[in-house]
């Protein structure tokens, strides 16, 4: 396999998502399952597709939608809102999208018209996060009497979406002011709101809070990072029944050397326009690795080997310091790293990281039918 790669055990991914699916559904939430972390690779597609609890695959990109079986039963969920310029392609690939711009939605209506088809919404409701949704109590009820009158767009539900640019963390305040405006739509306009979309990976910790709850008209979760990292995105905490190392990056060492620390010369603007600071540390075990910025964001990479250190990166080397590992790396080793949300995401949209799948057969269920997480 060509370097760098991003492997991905679809074993241990394909636990974490039935493990997740299973708990969230016992709350009596629907999932929705968000392939944009991995550009909705089909090879990873596959393992949801393969989940019948899983009710929606969702992504933000409608060029990802093609990635996905036209026969999985699933139903597909655009979930940045649409481009004006795009609604044609939204009701073609999609079956139901996030709203919060009437004129968006008025043309939805006449590309669904046109098509002859039904084209589902939910409006998102702004609770204070500060990125997309409607943020006025009259707009919203000026929204839904106007959806009301349309014959090719239905109004599906409403949402929000917290923790992504504000980073408010999901309470039962605050999800109790979603579940405020359902109630308010249902009696006025005397009709059953079908989804109430409480959130993303950050609002699961609710699930399990001792301390608040999840009101139970939230019926409704969009969920991308929990499944594939294995975490909670509140408090960032790993949920203990799923694995964190589903992913791993690699790289090659393709120059292993002593070296200073310390530059020679007078020191300049770096290839990124920054002035680096360097501190003497004497003679250092230098590795250089065949991964850049062109690859990942470094800083958003951990290397596995706790015992060497990352200090530094241009667009297609990576330096690090091996001092304290000198004896078991050579040149043309692989050194591994464990992703985090960024790098993951760079990982999939970069070309030049290959990628790879593998399964394994070791992963151990115990008496309760919950697979270990006894490897890490
Ligand atoms: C990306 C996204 C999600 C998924 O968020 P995670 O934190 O990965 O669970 C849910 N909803 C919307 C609107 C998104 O853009």
């Amino acid at each position: 396999m060509q370097m760098p790669k991003i492997t991905v055990n679809l074993s241990k991914l394909e636990h974490n998502v039935m493990y997740l699916t299973s708990h969230v559904r016992a709350h009596d939430i629907d999932v929705a399952a968000v392939t944009k972390v991995f550009s909705a690779h089909p090879e990873i597609v596959k393992v949801y597709e393969a989940i019948p609890e899983i009710k929606y695959l969702a992504d933000s990109r409608l060029d990802n939608f093609k990635n996905y079986a036209s026969d999985s039963g699933k139903e597909r969920l655009l979930l940045r809102i649409p481009h004006l310029s795009e609604v044609d392609q939204v009701v073609e690939w999609t079956d139901i999208s996030l709203n919060s711009e009437i004129q968006t939605i008025r043309d939805l209506n006449q590309a669904a018209q046109k098509k002859n088809t039904l084209h589902r919404v939910i409006l998102m409701i702004d609770l204070g996060d500060l990125r997309e949704g409607v943020f006025e109590a009259e707009e919203v009820d000026a929204y839904v009497k106007e959806i009301l009158t349309m014959n090719h767009v239905e109004l599906a539900g409403i949402g929000v979406n917290l923790t992504c640019y504000g980073a408010i963390i999901p309470d039962s305040t605050i999800l109790r002011k979603l579940v405020s405006y359902k109630h308010h739509i249902e009696s006025t306009y005397e009709l059953t709101l079908d989804i109430i979309s409480g959130g993303n990976s950050s609002s699961l910790y609710l699930l399990d809070s001792t301390e608040d709850f999840m009101p139970e008209e939230i019926n409704h979760l969009r969920i991308g990072e929990a499944y594939v990292l294995g975490v909670e995105t509140a408090f960032g905490l790993p949920i203990p029944e799923m694995h964190q190392d589903v992913f791993t990056l690699s790289a090659e060492i393709i120059e292993y050397r002593d070296k200073p620390s310390l530059p020679i010369g007078n020191v300049g603007q770096d290839a990124f326009g920054q002035k680096p600071v360097f501190v003497d540390k004497g003679i250092m075990k230098r590795g250089i690795l065949a991964l850049g910025r062109q690859d990942v964001n470094v800083q958003n990479i951990q290397p596995r080997d706790e015992r060497i250190e990352i200090i530094g990166a241009s667009s297609d080397h990576l330096i690090m310091d091996f001092t304290k590992a000198a004896k078991d790396y050579q040149l043309g080793d692989e050194v591994t790293f464990d992703v985090s949300y960024g790098s993951l995401l760079d990982c999939f949209t970069s070309k030049y990281v290959h990628k790879e799948f593998i399964t394994e057969s070791h992963i151990i269920e115990n008496s309760d039918n919950q697979v270990s997480a006894s490897e890490h």
